[in-house]
């Protein structure tokens, strides 16, 4: 019986270092390549009070999805592209094309796992192969079950640093053929490009290559510990997230030119800083999948009427969703995050703080927000980030996320950061905020002066 196999694109879209895809290239005759267009999901809506993904980020996934179609087009293939949500269009696709192999990359989340499982047991034969290929480590290499994941980040940096990650560089050749019965009624990627948005970042694995190997050519890896704080300026941080969240370049891919690096210009602490970085993102990404839905504070995709806003909060959610709040840092910092999909790490933690302890409100809706607007949105590490600022990075008791908000917030004065102090350290002159309050510069120095 012939093989006839389904690649799911879904946080890896790339072809290299993508060890999945490689395996299904040497194991089916035919092979279908689909992937799946995020959409926000009914509870990232109703808490963000966005109906869709905003501009930048549906810009840079669709040019992302584009890059992909192109790379499979060279080796013979095609791409077919699915809304989220929709596994009965993959069920059907499975049945209609005598699908025997299913590939999808292993998720961290729960509605991603669930699609797999639904699948399943629509279609029961199927031979599903799946990998965490999105992360530096599989968890059958760490010293400890997953289950017994530690708690805090220091507790797993310390036992997984020194483990060994493989970095053999894989590139791939050749591709099974579309099955001849797979005809044009599915969906090739459509680039809408809308011409009023433009930025820095250009979705895809073609760019995320070009961006590593331009990073790397410079010095800037040699002095990231000292510049990585900074609010602004696409050399001082490696800007490498928009393209690990959508799985254009792999986090073995980076470890492995940072490691050239260090063997051309020599390792130092900055270097080993950009490693401790990704081990962050590591450790969000097996806690995420540790904690199942109780990472959203939520136990079903069911989001109360009580658990939502009342006027007042509505108001000044919508005020720090637009960069209004009166604080100037955080405005500048949403302005920037409005207006080009990025926001800088240190930016993101000021304005979580400013959101959940000087305005109030549940750390939620500005995950969910952050979620549509992210052009590096990456469910592991903002659900946690978000988490760890508002104390609830492992949460006691998920049947309440409310309550747990609560008790855990007083635990965690730590990531209640002072504005004013942080305004003195990251924008003494002001450069930043004035750079987002362009249109009234004056006003804006008159706010900050009010604020201190
Ligand atoms: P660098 O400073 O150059 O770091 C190198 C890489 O390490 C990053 O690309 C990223 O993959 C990883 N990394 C760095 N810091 C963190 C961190 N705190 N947590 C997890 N991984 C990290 N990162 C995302 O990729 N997607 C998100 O949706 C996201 N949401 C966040 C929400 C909040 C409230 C906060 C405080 C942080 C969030 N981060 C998120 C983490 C961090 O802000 C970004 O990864 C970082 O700003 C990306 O810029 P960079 O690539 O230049 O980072």
């Amino acid at each position: 019986m012939k093989k006839v196999g389904l690649y799911l694109f879904t946080n890896d879209l790339r072809i290299n270092d993508n060890t999945l895809l490689h395996r299904a290239s040497q194991l089916v005759d035919d092979l279908l390549c689909v992937a799946i267009e995020p959409k926000l999901s009914t509870y990232s809506v109703r808490l963000s009070q966005e109906q869709e993904i905003g501009a930048h980020r549906h810009l840079f996934i669709k040019q992302a999805i584009d890059d992909l179609a192109l790379s499979l087009a060279r080796l013979g293939q095609r791409l077919f592209v699915l809304d989220q949500n929709t596994n009965e269009n993959l069920v059907q696709i499975i049945k209609t094309q005598h699908v025997t192999h299913v590939f999808v990359s292993s998720h961290c989340a729960h509605d991603e796992r669930e699609l797999v499982k639904d699948t399943l047991t629509q279609c029961p034969d199927l031979l599903i192969s799946q990998q965490h290929h999105t992360t530096l480590f599989e968890s059958d290499m760490f010293p400890f079950e997953l289950a017994k994941l530690p708690r805090s980040f220091t507790k797993f940096r310390l036992q997984v640093e020194r483990l060994e990650i493989e970095i053999k560089e894989s590139v791939i050749t050749y591709l099974p053929p579309l099955p001849q019965t797979a005809t044009d009624s599915y969906r090739e990627p459509i680039l809408e490009l809308d011409d009023s948005i433009t930025g820095d970042y250009v979705g895809g694995e073609t760019a995320a290559l070009t961006h590593l190997e331009n990073y790397f050519s410079h010095d800037y890896a040699g002095t990231y510990k000292q510049t990585r704080n900074a609010l602004d300026g696409i050399e001082n941080s490696t800007k490498f997230s928009p393209w690990l969240a959508l799985g254009c370049v792999s986090p073995k891919t980076i470890y492995r030119h940072l490691k050239q690096f260090e063997a051309h210009r020599g390792a130092n602490d900055s270097t080993y800083w950009i490693y401790f970085e990704l081990l962050w993102r590591e450790y969000f990404y097996w806690k995420c999948l540790t904690l199942g839905t109780s990472r959203f504070g939520r136990e079903s995709s069911d989001l109360s009427n009580e658990q939502l806003l009342d006027t007042t909060a509505g108001s000044s959610f919508a005020k720090w969703k637009s960069g209004n709040t009166n604080y100037p840092i955080v405005d500048a910092c949403m302005r920037q995050l409005n207006a080009t999909g990025y926001m800088s790490n240190r930016g993101r933690q000021l304005v979580a703080s400013c959101l959940i302890y000087e305005l109030d409100i549940d750390w939620r809706h500005g995950a969910a927000y952050f979620e549509s607007q992210l052009i590096d949105y990456d469910v592991a590490s903002n659900w946690g980030n978000w988490a760890y600022i508002a104390g609830t990075l492992n949460p006691q008791a998920p049947q309440n996320a409310n309550k747990q908000c609560v008790t855990h917030q007083s635990q965690s004065k730590s990531r209640h950061f002072d504005l004013v102090k942080q305004t003195e350290m990251y924008d003494p002159e002001h450069t930043f905020i004035k750079k987002w309050h362009r249109e009234d510069e004056a006003s804006a120095s008159i706010r900050y002066q009010d604020v201190i």
